[in-house]
């Protein structure tokens, strides 16, 4: 059996392969899924080049250094995160029995033990991390896996595609390519869970999928993730730390910065301070190897079509730098769309590239009222140093996650859990949450030798006092 499936039927046949294997085995060990894991990390270090170039060609334009930073060492972090850590997770947790049984000599504890197989769909934007990242956890809790890399990044699919198959046995890992019918048939397998990282609505699809065999889901979805400029900061500061997240990728990250809220009386002097950090980091556009390209015609023209519709509808919109966008080109400069009408299609779409919202305001409750009517979403990012409106923001609003005075960092954190809430996704992975996610939390009961209902006078046949002996113990 090779790990690289070519069917869903193939995969059918794995799946069931993995749950005999996952049956005869027993306890997982430490090293087992720490071999498991090194075996991950051997494959993106001996392929690390290949995987870059590979990127690179899927993006028409993706600086390979980019792509080792992003997606392979990324994806190494987490793996080695758990590599490192999963001694101090994997014990069982010993937990507190109910009087009077304690004093009996019963004992209990939690174990985690792994759920069997899961099933992870990565997206084309970080093509590797996507997949790794969740598979850190996935292993870490002594999991099989089948990935599913996604078929817009065809390159990366096949290098990888290509990799697993040479480096892993399918009982621990397997891999299948191809499109949405094949992510449908994937998605409706009886995995024992699901990761799936995309939109929102092909989460909807994943899920109703999923539900046929009850298979619980991870779902990293994606969103308008607001930023605000709070009342006192270093403006050069904020706008630099903004522009160089919302260049990331070329925008398209999930928790790219998507809606930024900016005082009214500091629309001119954000602008000033964000086209100046945006043209020292990335001085053109057109044929500059620094930007990632918009990854493919159908984005580009997706993008373009929220641009013209917010023009059309009255924004005002300003290129970083200053050149005007080569509609042939997916070097794009980036587009502020300053204060487009609520009805606009940039209002309600993800952006997911080279443009973003400027929305100016008066007053902070405002802001928040306006994030809370839309979907949660995965990221909110505040600026300022006014520590009592910090905590408004965050005490009246809900995100995925939350970067203070930046965007994009909490993602980075391995020992905190990243996922999303609401309309952005549930579940996680990252650090001991991400363990936790892909464990079944099991809760054994060791009953002690003495059995005391019957001296208590609990078993029937119930005698006359058992109303009143059950009611006495009725307290607030
Ligand atoms: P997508 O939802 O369009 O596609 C994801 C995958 O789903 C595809 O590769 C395809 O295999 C499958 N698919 C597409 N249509 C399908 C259908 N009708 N039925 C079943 N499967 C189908 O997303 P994308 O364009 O690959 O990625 C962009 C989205 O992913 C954005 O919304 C972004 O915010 C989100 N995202 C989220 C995270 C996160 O961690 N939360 C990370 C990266 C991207």
């Amino acid at each position: 059996m090779n790990a690289r499936l070519q069917s869903v039927a193939q995969l059918e046949t794995v799946l069931a392969a993995q749950r005999v294997a996952t049956d005869h085995q027993g306890l997982v060990s430490l090293e087992v899924r720490q071999r498991r894991l090194q075996a991950a990390i051997d494959l993106l270090v001996d392929y690390s080049q290949p995987l870059a170039e590979a990127m690179d060609r899927d993006f028409g334009g993706r600086h390979p250094g980019f792509g080792l930073m992003q997606d392979v060492l990324g994806s190494l972090t987490s793996l080695k995160y758990a590599r490192d850590h999963l001694a101090e997770w994997l014990p069982d947790s010993p937990r507190q029995p109910f009087a009077p049984y304690d004093q009996l000599g019963a004992k209990a504890w939690v174990r985690y033990q792994p759920k069997g197989s899961i099933g992870i769909l990565g997206t084309w934007n970080a093509p590797l991390f996507t997949l790794f990242s969740p598979l850190a956890s996935a292993f870490a809790a002594g999991n099989r896996a089948v990935l599913k890399p996604s078929e817009v990044s065809s390159h990366t699919a096949e290098v990888l595609a290509a990799a697993i198959a040479e480096r892993f046995d399918p009982l621990e890992l397997a891999v299948i390519t191809g499109g949405a019918d094949v992510a449908q048939g994937f998605a409706s397998q009886a995995f024992d869970h699901l990761v799936f990282t995309g939109s929102t609505a092909v989460g909807k699809v994943i899920m109703r999928c999923a539900a046929e065999h009850l298979v619980p889901v991870t779902l990293e979805l994606g969103g308008k993730s607001p930023a605000i400029l709070g009342s006192s900061l270093d403006m050069a500061e904020a706008a630099r730390r903004l522009a160089i997240a919302k260049g990331t990728n070329g925008g398209q990250i999930c928790i790219s910065p998507d809606l930024l809220y900016v005082p009214q009386d500091q629309q001119q002097a954000f602008i000033a301070a964000f086209s100046a950090a945006w043209s020292e980091l990335w001085p053109n556009a057109e044929g500059n190897p620094d930007l990632v390209s918009v990854i493919n015609d159908r984005h580009l023209q997706r993008i373009d079509a929220l641009l013209d519709d917010a023009a059309e509808q009255g924004a005002r919109i300003i290129h970083c730098p200053a050149e005007a966008p080569q509609r042939h080109s997916r070097k794009r400069p980036l587009s502020l769309v300053i204060d487009p009408p609520a009805q606009s299609r940039i209002m309600q779409e993800e952006i997911f590239g080279p443009a973003l919202v400027l929305l100016s305001y008066r007053d902070i409750e405002q802001v928040v009222a306006h994030i809370n009517a839309g979907e949660r979403p995965l990221a909110l990012y505040y600026f300022g140093d006014d520590l009592q409106e910090q905590a408004y923001v965050l005490d009246h609003t809900l995100s995925g996650g939350v970067t203070l005075n930046d965007a994009l960092m909490h993602a980075a954190m391995e020992d905190a859990p990243f996922g999303g809430v609401g309309a952005s996704g549930m579940g996680h992975y990252h650090g001991r949450e991400g363990f936790i996610e892909f464990s079944h939390a099991r809760t054994v009961f060791q009953s002690p030798a003495h059995d005391p209902r019957r001296e208590w006078g609990v078993l029937p046949p119930y005698g006359e006092h058992f109303v009143a002996a059950m009611q006495s113990q009725v307290s607030r």
